[in-house]
């Protein structure tokens, strides 16, 4: 397990053995980190997030690429431009948790 800081908050915990379970370990990679996000690359997006779907640790991938920022990418079936507004959200929750705790 790790820690990672976000931005100037104090360090979160990171834990990894999550990827021991991974439905994509298989999988091509390529898949989960297409060129772009339309033409032939929404076909590689789909084919992720469908795997994602099936996965057994979808939750704490995801959880994992907030925690640490992944910006590229499927992760825990967002794609890219999913996760920044999930991310967006996410942080916002730890700052209204954080202020509610004094
Ligand atoms: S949620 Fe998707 S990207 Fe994450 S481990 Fe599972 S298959 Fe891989």
């Amino acid at each position: 397990m790790g820690f990672v800081t976000i931005g100037q908050r104090r360090p979160v915990s990171v834990d990894t053995t999550w990827r021991n379970h991974a439905g994509c370990k298989l999988a091509d990679v390529d898949l989960f980190f297409p060129a772009g996000a339309g033409g032939v690359s929404l076909n590689d997006i789909q084919a992720a997030k469908a795997v994602c779907q099936r996965c057994q640790v979808q939750d704490a991938c995801l959880q994992f690429a907030l925690e640490t920022n992944q910006q590229d990418g499927i992760w825990g079936g967002t794609t890219e431009a999913e996760r920044r507004r999930v991310r967006r959200a996410w942080l916002a929750d730890l700052r209204r948790q954080a202020q509610a705790s004094g």
